[in-house]
């Protein structure tokens, strides 16, 4: 397909607000595409070349951008940029101009040209990387026709946004097939083992929903993390999952590890939000080199900073220190990790996720190599217990907690692992859950007030958070928090909102009247939200709202899909 056809496309969705209409557009735009076509285009659609967790930027500064504009179009700079400014978007602004300006040059490019173009710019760095962005975009916007021209400069800037998720696009697959949504959970079900949204197109297109159905992980593409679901007494859980494997919750950051044996092994680190993380902890990446026994392996665990000259676990303020892009080495002697594995994925050519939990774990003990000695060694194995009695298992909790631990985790005997999903497979006992909510809320901080008082001189005061409504795709306030943040949180939130505010409040945000902030951010900040209880609101748009609201901490972290959902909220609720 050409470009051309696929701007047209664009140019319809982009006119559209329905979901539904946009999955049926999207739908018929896949049917068209050729297998290659349909992995490359799943990308640009979303301004990318890559999967989201491969991280790969254009690298394109908007003034390189307008840069590449004036030398295709050759015009002045000042007359550009005088026009940018009346319409406010480069895309149309491009677009008004090569209407205007007839070119000889446009000829009608595929869309495999331009993907491979983009691609070129994306991994290109260093030395002469900026002329080379430069020239090939340039030449780009000479060969389209004004209206490709205008999507063509919204991909490298971000603002191709279309409005729509990955989820929508999960949607538009079952309508390509069956013309309903309902190849969808089949669909979402592989997904979340091999998150690369363009490669489950083409082998849906290629291979068809049946391949699909027996889509296996991947050594390097992370797979996305089970997660627990929750409760507050050892009687609930075994009610729930009966006899059962209890460990303890260990209070640091999952990781995920990926391995391949070699001379030279090749190991990858991901983090819970499928970062990439490698770098970061050349500790770990030398005791898996050490540790661990198979060709190929994928597992998680957990990270805790431990300190030596006491025996105890970091409380996680302190562990989270060794999240940092630079100082790596001296902050890995300061803040030494433990990693605790406790799930096995995938080892030598066979996936584990569909295996009983008591299998994963017999396959775990025989695939790290260790003596079990928290002094010596970096990868240990989670203890774990069969508990069949409550009175064991609130003292396992007890202890856990005196250890500075979170508290445990229990886990199904002959549970599955579910990627991406929240079940009842793992159920997690935390500590604070004695209070009259189970569990902290992971907020959106949708918006800020300018501060009064003392709070002027951070330029920050009270902010607004809120949860989402999954079913309405939207977010709903639930706190105005304007208390309890220590100096150093107050100016790390006004630092971190400096990268996501915008002009105006998104349009997926319902807020009260009362409740308006004077600077609004993109969906972006998360932080981890602890109160006392949740009542019934007239003001916050959830319904309901958060008493005596606290920051626990920030959760860079998480992703926007792990916000707290309106339904999670509402079954936190003790009553
Ligand atoms: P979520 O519930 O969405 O995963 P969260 O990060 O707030 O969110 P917690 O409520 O702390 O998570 O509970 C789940 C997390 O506990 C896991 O993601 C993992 O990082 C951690 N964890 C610690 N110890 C264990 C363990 N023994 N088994 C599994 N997970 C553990």
């Amino acid at each position: 397909m050409k470009f051309r056809e696929l701007s047209v496309y664009f140019d319809k969705i982009s006119q559209n607000s329905s979901r539904l209409e946009i999955t049926r557009i999207l739908a018929e735009l896949f049917k068209k595409l050729t297998t290659d076509e349909i992995e490359k285009v799943v990308y640009l659609l979303q301004g990318k070349v890559a999967p989201e967790y491969e991280k790969i930027e254009f690298g394109l500064s908007e003034k390189l951008i307008i840069k590449s504009i004036v030398l295709a179009l050759n015009i002045e700079r000042e007359y550009f940029e005088k026009e940018y400014k009346k319409i406010g978007d480069l895309g149309e602004t491009v677009e008004k101009f090569k209407t205007e300006i007839f070119s000889f040059e446009e000829s009608n490019p595929e869309i495999k040209e331009i993907y491979d173009n983009f691609y070129k710019i994306a991994i290109s760095s260093g030395e002469g990387s900026q002329e080379l962005k430069l020239g090939i975009l340039s030449h780009m916007i000479r060969q389209v026709d004004p209206l490709s021209a205008r999507f063509l400069v919204r991909i490298p800037t971000g603002n191709i946004r279309m409005g729509f998720s990955d989820m929508t696009i999960l949607d538009a697959y079952s309508w390509m097939i069956k013309k309903d949504k309902s190849l969808r959970p089949i669909i979402e079900k592989a997904y979340h083992v091999r998150p690369e949204l363009g490669y489950i197109g083409k082998v849906l297109k290629e291979k068809g929903i049946e391949v699909i159905k027996k889509i296996e992980p991947k050594v390097f593409t992370p797979i996305i993390m089970m997660r627990a679901e929750r409760l507050s007494s050892a009687k609930e859980i075994l009610k729930q999952i009966g006899r059962c494997f209890v460990e303890p919750k260990f209070d640091g950051f999952r990781l995920q590890v990926h391995y391949k044996k070699g001379f030279n092994p090749e190991i990858k680190l991901f983090s819970r939000s499928l970062e990439d993380v490698s770098f970061m902890y050349p500790d770990i990446i030398e005791a898996v080199k050490k540790q661990v026994k198979a060709s190929e392996m994928i597992f998680e665990g957990e990270a805790v900073g431990y300190d030596y000259s006491i025996g105890k676990f970091l409380p996680f303020q302190e562990t989270v220190q060794r999240k940092r892009k630079y100082q790596i080495e001296e902050m890995s002697k300061k803040i030494p990790l433990k990693f605790f594995v406790f799930e096995l994925l995938y080892k030598d050519g066979k996936s584990f996720i569909n295996e009983p939990f008591i299998k994963r774990r017999k396959e775990l003990e025989k695939s790290i190599i260790t003596k079990k000695n928290l002094k010596e060694e970096t990868i240990l194995i989670a203890d774990e217990q069969i508990i069949n009695e409550e009175k064991k298992l609130e003292e396992l909790f007890d202890k856990a907690v005196k250890e500075n631990l979170e508290g445990i985790m229990a886990k199904k005997i002959d549970g599955v692992y579910k990627p991406g999903a929240r079940e009842w497979n793992w159920i997690k006992y935390k500590k604070s859950y004695s209070s009259k909510i189970k569990d902290t809320i992971d907020c959106l901080v949708m918006g800020y007030d300018l501060g009064k008082g003392k709070r002027a001189d951070f330029g920050i005061g009270a902010f607004l958070v809120g949860v989402y409504d999954e079913k309405n795709n939207r977010f709903l306030t639930v706190a105005k928090i304007g208390t309890g943040l220590t100096d150093e949180e107050w100016k790390q939130l006004k630092i971190k909102s400096s990268k996501f505010k915008v002009q105006k409040k998104p349009d997926n945000y319902l807020v009260d009247k009362t409740m308006e902030s004077d600077i609004w951010l993109k969906p972006s900040i998360i932080v981890e939200i602890r109160a006392d209880e949740i009542t019934k609101s007239p003001v916050h748009t959830a319904g309901l709202a958060l008493r005596f609201p606290r920051l626990e901490r920030f959760r860079d972290d998480k992703n926007i899909s792990d916000i707290t959902t309106f339904e999670e909220l509402k079954k936190l609720i003790i009553r």
